[in-house]
């Protein structure tokens, strides 16, 4: 794929997330990695999503050299990479600070198993990362050792890190993990949240091709 296309999913991504209050000011970031051509489009640091164009995506390669842009490339790009070169099922990287969701990473909770789109889509329960500085590697590396079987996790004290085959599925999880954080908040109000019993997320497991847990 040209990086005029890679730049425009990335584009797409970040405005639709922005709409969609998956991250507010110029938090957040996305990524989708072209293995062929070992090259990155990501989002560029502290720019606005407003007003944001193709021409403003960063095209870096998976050391942090700038290939293409103007700007910085995003202060997470080593998260980013970290899943690239220790993922080879995956190409997109959509990190959020969507306020339900980073309020159980604040927290410290895992959000529970509790809809039936979170085995399909995410796995299961959306599973929470020990803490790392931002900026670091080690954020990657500590967000994909609870990633193994999880399309997505929480960040402690920071927010979300949803990876998948392309940037758009990797987008679709981060918004079924705050939609799934905030039903569970809502739940929570209502007397408390019942996960799906471990046999029937099994049984969807198998449905889909899943190991079981
Ligand atoms: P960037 O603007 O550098 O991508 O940083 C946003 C962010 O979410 C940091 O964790
Ligand atoms: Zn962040």
């Amino acid at each position: 794929m040209n990086t005029a296309a890679l730049k425009q999913r990335v584009l797409s991504m970040a405005l639709q997330a922005y709409q969609e209050k998956l991250f507010a000011g110029t938090s957040g970031n996305l990524s989708q990695y072209d293995p062929e051509q070992g090259i990155v489009a990501i989002t560029p640091s502290s720019v606005p999503y407003e007003g944001m164009t193709a021409d403003d995506i960063m095209v870096i390669s998976l050391d942090g050299n700038i290939l293409e842009g103007k700007h910085t490339p995003s202060s997470e790009w080593k998260m980013h990479t970290a899943v690239y070169k220790n993922r080879s099922d995956i190409y997109g990287v959509v990190h959020t600070h969507s306020p339900f969701a980073t309020a159980f990473a604040a927290a410290h909770k895992v959000i529970p198993a509790a809809l039936i789109e979170m085995i399909p889509f995410v796995g299961g329960d959306i599973p929470l990362a020990e803490f790392a500085l931002p900026g670091t590697e080690d954020l990657g590396k500590k967000a994909l050792r609870v990633l193994e079987r999880r399309r997505a996790c929480l960040l402690a004290n920071h927010g979300v890190l949803a990876v998948g085959e392309t940037v758009e599925k990797a987008h679709t999880y981060a918004l079924y993990t705050e939609d799934a954080a905030k039903i569970c908040c809502l739940a929570q109000g209502l007397g408390g949240v019942h996960a799906i019993p471990l046999e029937i997320q099994n049984e969807m497991r198998r449905k889909k091709g899943l190991e079981e847990e």
